[in-house]
């Protein structure tokens, strides 16, 4: 089913276990592609590190849920609609990790080089750039999944 979605979107390439584009929404004019998608059980998983809302996003290139989601035979029941929006956070939380697995290997190359004492070129510190980027934005993603957040991830609250 997520070929429907990856055969209107540009710039298109394997993420892991999953995929990266530009937004259509938001990337008209961004050199880092923010939209990471994956598909779980025949689910589409999309989370655009834009900002940008799974709808707009489909809706940008002429598609709705229903088009890239299996069809269904009776409309949903709360308990299901609720259970679908915990997924759905569970996912941004799940593509933000592998964002900082891939990205922290990156980070790591290049620290290993710096410890060399060897200087980077131009393009690897653009990529590095790009990866700094990307652990900002799935930090500040992870930052509301409380479940296993380990206790020195939590802020220290200044004291009044
Ligand atoms: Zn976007």
């Amino acid at each position: 089913m997520i070929d429907v979605l990856l055969n209107r979107l540009d710039r298109v390439r394997k993420h892991g276990d999953g995929y990266r584009a530009r937004c259509p929404a938001c990337g008209g004019h961004s050199d880092r592609d923010k939209l990471s998608m994956s598909e779980r059980d025949g689910k589409v998983l999309l989370y655009c590190f834009g900002g940008c809302r799974g709808d707009a996003v489909l809706a940008a290139v002429g598609l709705r849920w229903a088009d890239i989601m299996p069809p269904r035979d009776r409309p949903l029941t709360p308990r299901e609609r609720d259970e679908i929006r915990r997924a759905a956070r569970q996912a941004g939380w799940s593509i933000a990790l592998d964002a900082l697995a891939i990205e922290a290997k990156v980070v790591l190359v290049a620290a290993r080089e710096l410890q060399a004492g060897r200087a980077l070129p131009t393009e690897d510190l653009a990529r590095l750039q790009e990866a700094i980027a990307w652990i900002d934005a799935s930090a500040t993603l992870l930052s509301d999944a409380p479940a296993w957040r380990p206790d020195y991830m939590t802020p220290v609250k200044a004291a009044a």
